[in-house]
């Protein structure tokens, strides 16, 4: 009896069920569609370098234009994205569109300027995605240097091997490798001691607190002085009050990105802002 009730529950259907699949579908097919119509945009946002206060680079953000809905985060589609696979055309889509904005502001004499961008966990272990980005940064005549991949740090853990051999092989190629999100993952410092990785970012939510909270504070300061040790840079994300940047300065933090320099903008408004800050920032900024 109990076998035959399991094996009715394999059939087992809801109307309900059949309107979520069915809404995945259709927002599968839109998202296939808002690459086809060229939807997705990238923002930028500045990152800034603690001693000299000037912008070093930038992290590139996709957003999704969408004719009815606006403009949609990330948040609300890229795990849609990955759970089709269509992450990898998106993924490929920023790759190109990254590489053409980092060679526009290169070609106008801001040659300094990086440029980070977020690869997918399925993406980054994906077969050819050494060969794509050699391609891409060569003919664009962009160094791989220029162009920080950002992971987080869960990929690292999860596909242990695989994801140590692609870092290597892509840091052979000469591209930085950023961590992402550092410290929410749920893997120890230890594990970093052998990647070959050249960027940490430590994640907003010990950020957040370091003004109020003496643990975060310990935290953040502990990991700057583990980035150091380790020869890796370290950037702060989600900043938004000068009392942060104070800290994070004190305690030696390499680099700062957050609101309290600026959000996430599309390209004209950072060419703008490049042009009226000279790429500096100055102690006085406010948001
Ligand atoms: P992330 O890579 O950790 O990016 C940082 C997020 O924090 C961004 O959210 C940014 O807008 C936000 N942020 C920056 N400064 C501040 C601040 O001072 N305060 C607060 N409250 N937030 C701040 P966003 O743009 O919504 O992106 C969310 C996540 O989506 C990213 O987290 C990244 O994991 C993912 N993502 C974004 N663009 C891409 C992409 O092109 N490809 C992939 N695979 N993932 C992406
Ligand atoms: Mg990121
Ligand atoms: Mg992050
Ligand atoms: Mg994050």
């Amino acid at each position: 009896a109990r076998k035959q009730k399991s094996r009715k529950a394999i059939g087992f259907y809801q109307p309900s069920m059949h309107k979520s699949m069915k809404e995945n579908l259709l927002s599968e097919m839109n998202l296939q569609k808002g690459l086809d119509l060229k939807q997705f945009q990238l923002f930028y946002q500045p990152q800034v370098c603690c001693k000299t206060g000037e912008i070093e680079g930038f992290e590139a953000l996709i957003r999704w234009q969408h004719p009815e809905r606006g403009l949609i985060p990330p948040i609300n589609f890229i795990n849609l994205a990955e759970s089709t696979g269509l992450i990898k055309l998106i993924g490929e889509w920023v790759i190109q569109e990254a590489i053409a904005q980092l060679k526009k502001w290169h070609a106008e004499g801001k040659e300094h300027l990086s440029l980070s961008i977020n690869l997918s966990p399925v993406h980054f272990l994906s077969a050819n995605l050494p060969a794509y980005l050699l391609q891409c940064t060569q003919s664009a005549g962009i160094a791989p240097q220029s162009l920080i991949l950002e992971i987080t740090e869960n990929v690292a853990i999860e596909d242990r091997d695989a994801a140590r051999n692609r870092m290597a092989e892509l840091r052979a190629m000469g591209f930085p490798i950023s961590i992402d999100d550092f410290g929410t993952g749920y893997s120890s410092f230890a594990y970093l001691q052998n990647l070959p990785v050249q960027q940490i970012k430590i994640d907003r939510q010990f950020i957040r607190h370091i003004s109020k909270n003496e643990n975060s504070a310990a935290i953040v300061q502990t990991i700057v002085q583990l980035g150091k040790t380790l020869n890796l840079q370290t950037v702060a994300e989600g900043v938004e009050t000068k009392k942060e940047w104070d800290l994070l300065k004190q305690f030696g933090c390499d680099s700062i990105q957050g609101f309290y320099f600026s959000k996430p903008l599309p390209v004209n408004e950072i060419d703008q802002l490049l042009q009226n800050a000279g790429g500096s920032y100055n102690e006085n900024q406010s948001t």
